[in-house]
């Protein structure tokens, strides 16, 4: 992982005030980094980002939204090691028409081995960490004997 990061973050509808008001707090800390959102959240972070710190300039990618491929797209991101860290506010009270590719998200994620955070307190933890500015070195796990499996 590279000084600078590439940052997902995905914010349900629910949470994405508390996603806004996080992003606020932390914007110096995150516009050194690359920040990749969902479309909607992505659009928010921007107004926020705009409004609150003028002189910031946060470089943000959106995709589509969540529920029409946005996760999907994150994931493809985890999955070819283009995504470090990912900061997911899920709603645990709404049925999600997407939950298929939230559950994906999580998985490929862990997969990765990759940074995450599902919650405020995380994503607090997660960014107060000295090892949020820092290079680490990934551990990634070895799927070769997966991969190279006798299919009878
Ligand atoms: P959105 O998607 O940022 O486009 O609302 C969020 C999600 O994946 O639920």
């Amino acid at each position: 992982m590279n000084k600078i990061k590439n940052i997902g973050l995905v914010a349900h509808d629910a949470c994405k005030n508390s996603m806004m008001e996080w992003v606020a707090f932390n914007a110096k800390r995150l516009s050194a980094h690359n920040l990749i959102c969902t479309g909607t959240t992505g659009r928010l972070v921007e107004e926020t980002l705009k409004t609150k710190f003028p002189n910031i300039k946060a470089n943000i990618t959106k995709l589509k939204s969540g529920p029409l491929g946005g996760d999907q797209q994150m994931g493809a991101l985890i999955a070819t090691d283009k995504l470090d860290i990912l900061i997911f506010f899920t709603d645990p009270m709404t049925t999600q028409p997407h939950d298929v590719d939230i559950k994906a998200l999580i998985r490929l994620s862990t997969i990765a081995n990759i940074v995450v955070a599902c919650t405020r307190s995380s994503a607090d933890f997660m960014i107060s960490s000295p090892l949020f500015d820092a290079e680490y070195p990934i551990i990634k796990d070895n799927h070769e004997d997966y991969i190279a499996r006798l299919v009878k």
